[in-house]
């Protein structure tokens, strides 16, 4: 069965890539996606499969019922765009000033549309059922996925995987890790008011910047001194505005930043630490304060079976040499709600273009992968959907024959 599916992947290959190369020439913002949720749908309902649409505002969940019973496995690509001036010289650059595909969400996009063509061709060979959760708005906090899932697109789902393309990664190159995957993202705001007078009178005033500055010197203790240094946090100010002339110390400054952690505890931690260290550092020395901390992305944590199963069945497919385990690390991705709800794990494939001087990091003006990772990562969606359905099926008992 694998060779029969894998073989007709390759066929229709060179369409992927139209339709890959389509979504990058138009790529859509976050949460303004209006033409490529509709271009997903009609590619689904051509299929035949059950479609919904505007599915937690933009989103776009197509069914596939097997022909036989059995569980049901979910499969998520994302499908908007970032607000980067596409800079490379290819034929298929972005068309739109200022959008861009620079994440990879097309390749994860068409990609999953070419599993659900293949599979679709292929129901008498399914036990169970497939749901393609195309998904908006993943970039912008709150993202989509939380609302896609509040609209129903997990319902009746056993298990999900999830997949990104990386530019760094060699292609083919696979890359897992267990457990804590992905980070807690969320960011803050600190007002700092003081009193603004004449700069040549600090004496007369309350100097904010300084306050501010020591603020920020003082929330470099919190990683430092009071996480355990067995786990993990960062605490960023990346942002710290007020005054604009030479000769005024200003009311207020205002310091934006960012946090990443993993354990729940630390998360809960840093955010009360903040606000008592900005609460002291300012009323110590005489100025006021205002503190918001918005809670983003949860951590992204990959079930273990699951991990197991995509790791055994990439090395299966590809050989062991290209699967890594990866190191946890602080980025964020909304993955994550799905996996509070369900089961499941979150892949990267390796897309590396072959020359080196070539490689730029993702939202970078410059970012591109080759096409053939959508081969990999459908042929890695496909076959762990078939391996969890034939070892899962309530219905039968285990089979010896898997897809493996
Ligand atoms: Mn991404």
């Amino acid at each position: 069965m694998k060779e029969k599916l894998f073989s007709r992947l390759e066929e229709v290959y060179p369409e992927l890539v139209d339709i890959r190369r389509d979504l990058h020439m138009h790529p859509e913002l976050s949460h303004k996606e209006i033409h490529t949720p509709k271009k997903v749908a009609k590619f689904l309902t051509n299929l035949g499969l059950e479609v919904k649409t505007d599915v937690g505002g933009r989103g776009v969940v197509g069914i596939l019922r097997g022909h036989k019973p059995g569980r049901t496995v979910a499969l998520r690509a994302d499908f908007d765009a970032l607000p980067i001036q596409d800079e490379k010289d290819v034929e298929y650059k972005s068309t739109v000033p200022g959008v861009m595909h620079a994440c990879g969400h097309d390749i994860h996009t068409a990609g999953l549309l070419g599993v659900a063509k293949v599979l679709s061709e292929n129901k008498e060979a399914i036990e169970g059922n497939i749901v393609f959760i195309h998904q908006f708005a993943e970039e912008v906090i709150p993202g989509g996925a939380k609302f896609m899932i509040q609209d129903g697109c997990l319902d009746g789902v056993d298990v999900i995987y999830g997949a990104h393309v990386s530019s760094r990664d060699p292609l083919g190159v696979v890359g897992v890790n267990k457990g804590y995957s992905m980070a807690n993202g969320d960011t803050f705001d600190i007002e700092v008011s003081g009193k603004g007078v004449h700069a040549a009178t600090p004496h007369l005033g309350v100097d904010p910047l300084i306050i501010g500055s020591q603020l920020m010197l003082n929330l470099q203790q919190i990683v430092s001194r009071q996480v355990d240094p067995l786990k993990s946090a960062v605490v960023t100010v990346a942002s710290f505005n007020g005054g604009d002339s030479y000769n005024v110390i200003p009311d207020k400054v205002n310091i934006r930043g960012t946090v990443r952690t993993f354990d729940e505890e630390v998360r809960d931690w840093v955010e009360e630490s903040i606000g008592r260290i900005a609460h002291s550092t300012c009323s110590g020395l005489g100025a006021s304060v205002k503190y918001e901390y918005v809670r983003g992305y949860p951590a992204v944590v990959n079930d273990e079976k699951e991990t197991d199963r995509v790791r055994e069945i990439a090395s299966d497919l590809f050989g062991k040499e290209m699967v890594q385990e990866l190191p946890p690390q602080m980025g964020m991705e909304d993955f994550a709600y799905y996996l509070k709800e369900v089961p499941g794990t979150f892949f990267w494939v390796g897309g590396a273009l072959e020359n080196d001087a070539e490689v730029y990091p993702h939202h970078h003006p410059m970012f591109n992968v080759q096409e053939k990772a959508m081969l990999y990562i459908a042929k890695l969606f496909i076959a762990s959907a078939f391996d969890y359905l034939a070892s899962n099926n309530p219905s039968v008992a285990p089979k010896k024959e898997s897809i493996r």
